[in-house]
Parts: structure tokens; C-alpha cells; sequence
């Protein structure tokens, strides 16, 4: 606690004042347009990844970065609390953009890995529900992250499954069919500090260096994602669409 209160007094003394102004716009309100979802892991710092300013980003972090499925009426299978940040951010906020972001190394997937963590842990056991159909997807392609720890090949797996989860809700899906909204999967490698995005047409994550990121950028043009040209031509719906070009 002694590094907060240290931080949060050099940031009043030394960072504040190159806020001050930003921050009273904020004041009247907030337009982040990405809803980013990320694992609660101490090292995955979205803000600082993608230098982004306070207000840019809507950011959901928990357990694995993961999102329960929607029944066919949009109703979370469980806990709501993800659903109704999901909700939230897409209903009130000029949200374009969705990003799931997971990680390497994820205490999360090790415990799925594992079968789940000792019974004294009931409410982290019945989170891990949400992450466990990605076991069953590794199984089916253990090409996606071949080389890599389980681990880490199931974080892969485990970023595809919550894009699906938050594609079932079917508001949700109303946008991304009409093309207002983009649902993308990235993948941060902690020990290079590099992210990766998902890459529908070659079935992969791939490092998001310069070229990726122009690449990227030509795709997501610059009139908002109506406009995009991001499917993966082979017409299957939503995911493919939604994940980050091909
Ligand atoms: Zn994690």
C-alpha cells in the first residue's frame, strides 16, 4: 500500500497538471468507442499496451478475460456482471470496437488445465465453468498456438470461445451482422511484452508488428466499421466478421 500511496501522491505533485484538462472534459461525460476485456492478471495493463488516455478505453477485466453466454432472449448464462458492462458500453456508450484480450502464462487457463482449484475456492471453480469449452476446442485444433505451452495454447482457444460467448447475446449479434460493430481477439505474450491478434484466414495468432499493424489499419479504413472490410470471405457469420481481418 506504501507504493500506491507514494504513486498517487507523485502523480498529484508531478502528472495531475497534464491532465487537468482532459480530465474536466471528462467530467461531462465519457466516449470511449473500444469495450476491452481483459484478465484481472497484475500484468496485463491495457491502458499501457495500447497507450491509450483515461476516457479512450470501457474496460472489463476478470478472471481468464471471459464473458458467460447468453441465452437465445440475451439473458448471461450466470453471472451477470460482464453481460451487463457488455450491455452497458454498446447501449450508452459509441462503442465500434470489441477487443478480448488474453495472455500468456493465465492462472486461469493452468486452473482449467487442471481440472479446477481446491473446493475452497467455490465461486473461482463455478467462474472457470466459462472457460472449460475451450479444453474441448483444443482438442478439435491443436494446430492454433502448436509449439507453445497447454497453457497457453488453451489461452489461445479461450479468447475464440469468449468472442463466441459475446457474439450469443443477440444484440450483440445485430450489430456485428449489420456491421456496426467489430469483435476482435488479441493475445498478449507477457515474457516479450508483444501482443498478438487472431487472423481469421490463417486460422493464427500473429505478432501485431508494424507491417500487422498498417496492414490493420488499411482494413479498418476510416469511416467506422460499417465501412470496414473485415470478414474473411468465406461467409460464415458473426465470429469471422468479427474477428481482426483476414
Ligand atoms: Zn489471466
Amino acid at each position: 500500500m506504501r507504493k500506491l500511496i507514494r504513486g498517487l501522491l507523485d502523480f498529484q505533485l508531478n502528472t495531475r497538471s497534464n491532465y487537468r484538462e482532459r480530465f474536466a472534459l471528462l467530467a461531462q461525460g465519457q466516449k470511449p468507442d473500444c469495450l476491452f476485456i481483459a484478465c484481472a492478471d497484475s500484468r496485463v495493463v491495457p491502458n499501457l499496451l495500447v497507450s491509450t488516455n483515461p476516457g479512450d478505453l470501457f474496460v472489463v477485466r476478470n478472471v481468464g478475460n471471459m464473458m458467460p453466454p447468453s441465452d437465445p432472449k440475451g439473458n448471461a448464462k450466470g453471472d451477470q456482471s460482464e453481460a451487463a458492462a457488455l450491455e452497458f458500453s454498446l447501449r450508452n456508450l459509441p462503442v465500434e470496437d470489441i477487443v478480448v484480450c488474453g495472455h500468456s502464462s493465465c492462472g486461469a487457463m493452468k486452473a482449467v488445465l487442471g481440472g479446477g482449484v481446491g473446493p475452497e475456492n467455490p465461486n473461482l471453480n463455478g467462474w472457470l465453468e466459462h472457460g472449460k469449452p475451450a479444453l474441448q476446442r483444443m482438442k478439435d485444433n491443436p494446430k492454433l498456438g502448436e509449439g507453445l505451452p497447454d497453457y497457453d495454447r488453451l489461452s489461445q482457444h479461450n479468447v475464440l470461445l469468449q468472442m463466441e460467448h459475446i457474439a450469443s447475446y443477440p444484440w450483440v449479434k445485430e450489430r456485428l451482422d449489420a456491421g456496426s460493430l467489430r469483435l476482435h481477439g488479441w493475445w498478449f505474450d507477457i515474457g516479450t511484452a508483444q501482443v498478438h491478434t487472431w487472423r481469421p484466414s490463417l486460422g493464427r495468432f500473429i505478432p501485431m508488428d508494424e507491417l500487422v499493424g498498417e496492414a490493420l489499419l488499411r482494413e479498418l479504413g476510416t469511416e467506422g466499421p460499417a465501412h470496414a472490410a473485415l470478414s474473411n470471405g468465406n461467409g460464415a457469420p458473426h465470429l469471422s466478421v468479427a474477428a481482426s481481418g483476414q
